[in-house]
């Protein structure tokens, strides 16, 4: 009995992962419809794919010395049948799975989408989580900077229809794997001569990755990061072709962006166009977009060699600048709000059903104990719930077969013509006369 009696110990969620609470739902949905309009503006299909992947894609896709590699990745053994699984930390690499798994490219390029939750086991802080969310495009079987230069503008274009600003471009060029593994030689020749000012990640990462040197974060390297040779002078006539070709349309299309030398991207697999999206309004978390070219990792999958490109996007950081600069869009209300009592529960139950037979949203009163409210109170919850109307049923008006409608908001109360007052409705003319008040309020609102 005692035993029974005990409080039972409050469960809280993982670690850097987020539930996703109501009062952040209108948000959300901006951000995804605003971002699902841009990406039909520019003919992209969705695609969706697993969360849990074969732990080899991400080793084999992502590259063993990376960051996300080495240690963020949340890796299991499948009990059941021992296969090594991998909750996806990024989702290119699955993409690019499923494209060649389903021979999607066989008849021509294609231009995909996704959105959804990806895991990286880092140290949570502001705009960098365990669980968070990203939106992407790979554009498969396109060379032609034109691709790289469009799938930089798609980002823009979202900026502006977000209506946010001050997000900077960053773009560099990482030439083609020859033309890496030349400059590869003589930086790694210029690290050895400043051992001693490197950092123990640098250290480490001199011989198997010293690209990402250049990316370092640690204030005392910067200078030598900043005087190291630079990859654009290996670059052959091809590879600055191309370059110049994505920087020329988006000169053309009045996108400013900045060329930044080390700008190298985390992942193994990019070539040639690297970019990312910079802001300086959240702190430490600034890149809130990144992308570029990964002609190669197809090939590396186990597919045709197929030129692609594409970004990711983190939609918390991108929500974050929304609440930041005051661009969070108020909640929609429900169109309706049913109250009832006594006798007229039951006809209040059909008759909500009829209003959303008609398109209308309709919350139907419910009281949480199942004792009926006091219409009063039952007006107030109507009045919370953000509705334009309430539709009022008392036993004795249902029983002359007439219904109350009370309009809640200023707009509302003009759409009816009688000031904050309830009119009388006969039932059968209820639905034609909140649809008239419904279009008379939107219109009022505008
Ligand atoms: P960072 O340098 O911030 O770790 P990254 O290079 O690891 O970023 P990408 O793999 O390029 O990031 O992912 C694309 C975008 O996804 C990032 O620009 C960022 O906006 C977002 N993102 C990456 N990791 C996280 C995270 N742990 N939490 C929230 N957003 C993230
Ligand atoms: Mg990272």
């Amino acid at each position: 009995m005692t035993e029974q009696k005990k409080k039972l110990e409050k469960l809280s969620g993982v670690k850097g992962m987020n539930d996703i609470l109501p009062q952040d739902a209108a948000l959300w949905e901006f951000f995804e419809s605003t971002v699902k309009s841009m990406l039909r503006a520019y003919g992209y299909q969705q695609i969706r794919t697993p969360i849990v992947e074969p732990t080899q894609l991400f080793t084999r896709g992502i590259g063993e010395v990376t960051d996300i590699v080495e240690k963020e990745m949340y890796s299991f053994t499948d009990a059941l049948n021992g296969e090594h699984l991998t909750l996806r930390p990024e989702n290119t690499a699955a993409v690019v799975r499923a494209s060649i798994e389903h021979n999607l490219l066989y008849d021509s390029p294609k231009r995909l989408w996704y959105i959804g939750p990806m895991f990286r086991h880092e140290r949570p802080q502001r705009g960098r989580y365990r669980q968070f969310y990203q939106v992407g495009v790979e554009a498969l079987g396109f060379t032609g900077p034109d691709t790289d230069a469009e799938i930089i503008m798609m980002c823009q274009r979202l900026w502006d229809d977000l209506g946010l600003s001050g997000i900077r471009l960053e773009l560099n060029s990482l030439g083609q794997p020859k033309e890496r593994a030349a400059h590869r030689k003589e930086l790694i020749a210029y690290l050895e001569q400043h051992v001693d000012v490197l950092d123990e990640e640098s250290t480490r990462r001199l011989y198997t990755n010293p690209l990402r040197v250049l990316d370092t974060k640690n204030s005392a390297m910067q200078e030598i990061a900043q005087n190291a040779p630079k990859l654009v002078d290996f670059l052959g006539p091809e590879s600055l072709a191309h370059f110049d070709g994505v920087q020329r349309l988006l000169k053309a299309n009045n996108i400013p962006f900045k060329i930044n030398p080390r700008l190298v991207r985390g992942l193994d697999y990019y070539n040639l166009t690297v970019f990312e999206w910079v802001t300086d309004k959240l702190g430490a978390q600034g890149t809130v977009a990144g992308g570029g070219r990964y002609d190669p990792l197809i090939e590396q999958l186990g597919g045709k060699a197929t030129a692609a490109c594409g970004w990711a996007m983190g939609v918390e950081r991108i929500l974050e600048l929304l609440k930041e600069e005051d661009l969070v869009p108020a909640p929609e209300g429900t169109d309706i709000y049913v109250v009832h009592q006594g006798e007229a529960a039951e006809q209040a139950f059909v008759i909500a059903e009829r209003l959303r037979d008609t398109g209308l949203d309709v919350i139907l009163h419910c009281s949480p104990d199942g004792t009926p409210a006091s219409f009063k109170s039952q007006m107030k919850k109507a009045d919370a719930s953000g509705a334009a109307f309430a539709v009022v049923l008392g036993e004795n008006e249902l029983a002359q077969g007439m219904v109350g409608v009370k309009p809640l908001r200023s707009a509302s109360v003009e759409s009816t013509g009688q000031k904050n007052e309830q009119a009388t409705v006969p039932v059968e003319d209820l639905t034609e006369f909140l649809i008239n008040a419904m279009v008379a309020t939107a219109a009022g609102a505008d």
